[in-house]
């Protein structure tokens, strides 16, 4: 059951606000709810109604569990109806592996944002849903961040503000030193849900299917439904007319069941995948999540990512709501590094891979005759974070 995400406690004024955090994702209610119980005014701002979808697979792998856990939210994927994962099936030209999970629940992510915005209401956060937030310049021990919604306009003032913006976010305005490069060449994500076509794949497992337009992901929902999630190259997909026949010819090239809805199906799309913002702060500001960078999807480590660092943020947001000082953006870079870039380093080389249909083949081949390196690397990517406030 979603929880309150009327916003309450503080009325909705100018400030000033301990912290502003842009983004209701994992990244910005996470962190929101980090900061507000540790006794922060804190304003969480999304440009969208809540609740509402994302393109997503929804597959939280061990690492996100693991967050959630330390942050006393080990429940939270279960109230939401989450289903569990026990392992991870690759199909491509025709040959099939399969790879035990160590552990993973898949969640709709329509429930899981609300429930997670609601966290951070409950913990004292004061929620803006429908708010379209643009960071502004600094006015002495504050960082102002102007928020648009239908029928207002005002500028608010806060110590700190997080950026958590996700991929699509345009709440940067130029000026400031964060810079986001989308890479050449980079895939798209795109979503959609299928309600027939469950009977053929099983539930527990996530599905996934490579081919020359890029790659296909595939899990049972709660409630019988098929979540469809892809990375796919743009000009391939055009070509083909559309992503649900690039999905289509990526399933058939693999050798997975065909589902018919994939060319009917409402798709929802993401900007380039790959991408890095550098630096990760400003004065008085910090960015996390997906606004931080991000690679193409692969077992389902983005959730983990944006969970783990916003736990990682809020001791150098709570050290600049006390005092800017500019030793504690090199402290983010240094924190971001360890919780998230390197386990981002593995999936880019995974992507190289993913991307030549032929050598996955190969690959496949080498890792049902010698499975242990696959299980070693799956094991890597689903440990928990070495970081001591997640232990
Ligand atoms: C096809 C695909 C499949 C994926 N599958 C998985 C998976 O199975 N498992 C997994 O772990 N990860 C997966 N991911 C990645 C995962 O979805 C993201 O990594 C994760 O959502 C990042 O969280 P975030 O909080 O950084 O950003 P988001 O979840 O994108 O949240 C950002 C929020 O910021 C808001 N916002 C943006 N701009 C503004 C603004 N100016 N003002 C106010 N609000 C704003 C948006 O409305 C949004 O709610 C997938 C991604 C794609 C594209």
């Amino acid at each position: 059951m979603t929880g309150n995400l009327t916003p309450t406690g503080w009325t909705y004024c100018e400030g000033p606000w301990d912290a502003a955090v842009i983004g209701a994702g994992p990244a910005g209610s996470m962190a929101a709810r980090e900061l507000a119980a540790a006794g922060a005014r804190v304003l969480l701002v999304d440009r969208r109604a809540f609740p509402r979808d994302k393109v997503c697979g929804g597959c939280l792998n061990g690492q996100a569990l693991a967050v959630l856990r330390s942050a006393g939210l080990g429940d939270l994927p279960g109230r939401v109806g989450g289903r569990a994962l026990g392992s991870f099936r690759l199909g491509v030209a025709g040959r099939s592996l399969r790879l035990e999970l160590p552990a993973g629940v898949v969640v709709s992510r329509e429930r899981f944002d609300a429930e997670l915005a609601a966290a951070a209401v409950a913990a004292g956060a004061m929620f803006v849903p429908g708010g379209e937030a643009r960071v502004g310049g600094i006015e002495g021990p504050f960082r102002r961040v102007r928020i648009r919604r239908v029928g207002d306009d005002r500028t608010i003032r806060a110590r700190v503000v997080l950026l958590a913006t996700g991929l699509g976010g345009r709440g940067l305005p130029d000026g400031l030193a964060p810079r986001t490069r989308v890479a050449p060449g980079s895939r798209v994500g795109m979503a959609c849900l299928v309600r027939g076509g469950a009977d053929l794949y099983e539930a527990g497992t996530i599905h996934m299917a490579v081919g020359t337009p890029g790659y296909v992901g595939l899990v049972v929902q709660d409630g019988g439904g098929l979540h469809v999630a892809a990375a796919l190259d743009p000009a391939e997909c055009r070509w083909r007319g559309g992503p649900g026949a690039a999905a289509a010819e990526i399933l058939a090239e693999a050798g997975l069941p065909a589902l018919d809805e994939l060319t009917t199906a409402a798709w929802r799309g993401t900007p380039g995948l790959t991408r890095r913002t550098r630096p990760l702060a400003d004065d008085r500001l910090f960015v996390l999540g997906d606004a931080a960078g991000y690679v193409e999807p692969f077992t389902g480590e983005g959730i983990a990512w944006a969970l783990a660092s916003a736990r990682a943020v809020a001791g150098p947001a709570l050290d600049a709501i006390e005092r800017w000082d500019v030793r504690l953006a090199d402290e983010w870079e240094r924190r971001h590094g360890r919780v998230v870039g390197r386990r981002q380093a593995i999936c880019r080389a995974a992507t190289v891979v993913l991307r030549r249909p032929w050598l996955v083949r190969a690959a496949c081949d080498v890792v049902s005759a010698v499975p242990y390196p696959a299980r070693r690397l799956i094991e890597r990517l689903n440990a928990p974070p070495c970081f001591p406030e997640m232990t």
